[in-house]
């Protein structure tokens, strides 16, 4: 038997890394089980190299719980260690390094990443007692016993342990007991290591009989250990990704589509990424994508590793060359992790654009649910605008797509204006905008449905990414004049009938809102009056409620302009009369406000009112007749 010190500076930084890494107790088990199942490669490799002459057996790790002695075991049957290295690989190496780690990051630590492995070292965050018993794979190793009570000091024995491998016994804490429960370490082994690359055993697998779950002699071995994501894509068919998702993602639909990658020059990097099917938009679940390094699970907050609009994919990214031990400003700096997020980029949009072009019919069946993600995509990172302006589809309100070229195209003829702009009229509420939809469409123009939050800023990318294209909402000017194709002659008024027409119109309006009165020469069988709202200011007042930072805009109350269509026979007659009381210029007015869903209440039933009285009149006129 021997005792020793360990190679620690600090005399005993025990409490200290236990007070630090606090709230990553958890990951204790991932470092463990991590270390068995390196044993167990590395055992795999000295026997195919030759240098192990005998049966490796099959290579596992079993963990074992007693949750009443608050014990728990890792065994492996990998390569094992000799006192020499127990001496080396713990006493100094994993003790130094764990302590060089504290020094260096003490200032830090709250904002490191979390997820660095301190390896064997964080058993002591949740043990006041470790044991290792192991026995080399070199021929005529002695087994030996290290025990540490966590002080600094340590005693090595030699202990009759006579098959190959590591045990490592973790006599867990009082403030541990957490981690003495079943329950919880099944999380825990689920969580960190259900694709590690060896077969890991936790208890028996159990079967429902006579009315309760029995035990049955076969192992339960809680991890898959090779996942989608280590296979070569020929090999694989579109059901494996889906059965994949669903093993990850138990309650989410299917997915729209799936990406695999596969790259290792100039880093290594493997992973499966998914678009999910986005039911409530905005709603995204942003943490759906898991880091894994060599199949061992990381951490599923990608943030800082791929861009922003990423993070609404779901799936698995596996790097060994993602840096763990950094703070998370680090990491965006970091170049290794720039070129993967570069590189995951361009798959995503190599990936859209080849399905696009070649099953354009699922693609248009699937975009409506990748269309907020794309947009998202194409607004914050300007490489993937430029890719998107190929992929991406505007619809129309009949439920049509077109990709941006192929509408372009289609609405040259019929909607260029007098500046030789193309004009693409678009909806956001087809209910409350129908009267001016099927204006649009009576006149042979097409309107696109852009009902998405994102799309005012995304009607603005286009504007400026697309040549000669203005969008204008099919409500922000009367149909004559949204797609101008000629200089109008305006109507000749004096300033004072311009006042007196202001004054009768402003006296029968609500009062809440701002507006701009003009009267216009539009054709004898256009509405007596079209309210209409700025496309400009609309569009600034939607972007700044989104958060768009132009609050300006978003304060304003809201303002319309009043188009008086100075042909219609009655506005003549109304002209004629200028009587702020006439039921007729209530009645246009009404209808005006009814076009764009304004007539509320009182106002409403007033207007039922003398609609009725109205046609009684008329009724009578015809009767004088
Ligand atoms: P790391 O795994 O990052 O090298 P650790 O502190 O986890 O650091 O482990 C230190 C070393 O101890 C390992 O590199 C390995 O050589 C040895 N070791 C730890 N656990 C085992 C085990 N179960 N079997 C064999 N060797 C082990």
């Amino acid at each position: 038997m021997s005792n020793g010190k360990i190679g620690v500076t600090t005399e005993n930084i025990f409490p200290v890394i236990k007070k630090f890494l606090y709230s990553d107790h958890e990951i204790f088990l991932r470092e463990i089980i991590a270390n068995a199942v390196d044993a167990c490669q590395k055992m795999k490799a000295v026997a195919s190299d030759g240098e192990f002459k005998g049966e490796t057996g099959e290579l596992k790790v079993r963990v074992e719980l007693d949750e009443k002695a608050r014990t728990l075991k890792v065994i492996d049957n990998g390569i094992g260690m000799t006192e020499e290295e127990i001496d080396k690989y713990i006493n100094q190496i994993a003790f130094s390094s764990a302590g060089e780690f504290l020094e260096k990051y003490k200032d830090q630590i709250g904002s490191i990443i979390g997820h660095f492995g301190l390896g064997f070292y964080s058993a002591f965050m949740v043990s006041d007692k470790v044991t290792i018993e192991t026995l080399s794979y070199r021929e005529g190793a002695k087994a030996v016993k290290w025990t540490c009570d966590g002080s600094p000091e340590f005693t090595m024995e030699e202990c009759d342990k006579s098959d190959r491998g590591t045990v490592i016994t973790l006599y867990l804490d009082a403030d541990s007991e957490e981690f003495a429960s079943k329950g919880r370490i099944q999380g825990l082994l689920s969580k960190y290591c259900k694709f590690m690359p060896v077969p890991i055993i936790f208890g028996k697998k159990t079967e429902w009989k006579d009315g309760k779950n029995e035990e049955t002699d076969e192992d339960n071995v809680i991890n898959d250990i090779d996942p989608i994501w280590t296979k070569a894509p020929s090999s694989l068919k579109d059901e494996d990704y889906d059965k994949f998702y669903k093993a990850l993602y138990p309650m989410e639909d299917e997915p729209m589509f799936h990406i695999h990658l596969n790259v290792d020059y100039p880093f290594t990097l493997t992973g499966v990424l998914y678009f999910p099917k986005i039911k409530e938009r905005m709603a995204v679940d942003k943490h759906k994508i898991q880091l894994y390094c060599n199949q061992m699970f990381v951490t599923d907050h990608v943030d800082n590793i791929v861009p922003d609009f990423l993070t609404l994919l779901h799936g698995v990214i596996d790097s060994p060359d993602i840096p763990l031990n950094v703070s998370r400003s680090y990491l965006q700096s970091d170049a290794n992790v720039k070129k993967i997020s570069t590189y995951i980029t361009k798959k995503v949009a190599d990936r859209l654009e080849d399905i696009f072009s070649t099953s354009r019919e699922e693609y248009e069946k699937k975009w409506d649910n990748i269309k907020l993600f794309i947009e998202y995509g194409m607004l914050s990172e300007e490489k993937f605008g430029e890719r998107g302006l190929k992929f991406a589809l505007l619809k129309n309100c009949d439920g049509k797509y077109f990709s941006l070229d192929e509408y372009k195209t289609a609405v040259e003829p019929q909607q260029t204006d007098k500046d030789k702009k193309i004009v693409f009229l678009y909806a956001t509420k087809p209910q409350e905008q129908y009267s001016f939809i099927e204006g649009a469409k009576a006149k042979g123009y097409d309107v696109l449905l852009m009902d998405c939050e994102l799309d005012s800023h995304f009607v603005n990318l286009l504007e400026q990414k697309m040549e000669n294209v203005r969008f204008a909402r099919v409500d922000s000017d009367s149909v004559e004049n949204l797609i101008p194709k000629e200089e109008k002659a305006k109507p000749e008024l004096s300033d004072d009938d311009r006042k007196a027409l202001e004054e009768l119109f402003k006296a029968v309006l609500p009062k809440e809102n701002e507006y701009v009165v003009e009267a216009q020469n539009l054709s004898a069988d256009e509405a007596p009056v079209i309210l209409t709202q700025n496309e400009f200011m609309r569009r600034y007042r939607e972007m700044s409620a989104l958060g768009g930072g132009m609050n300006f805009y978003g304060t304003l109350p809201e303002s319309y302009n009043v188009i008086v269509n100075m042909e219609n026979p009655l506005i003549k007659k109304i002209w004629e009369e200028r009587n702020p009381e006439s039921p007729l210029l209530r009645q246009v007015t009404d209808l005006a406000l009814l076009s764009n869903g304004m007539l509320k209440g009182k106002a409403l039933a007033d207007f039922i009112t003398r609609s009725a009285e109205l046609l009684k009149g008329g009724e009578a006129s015809v009767e004088e007749k």
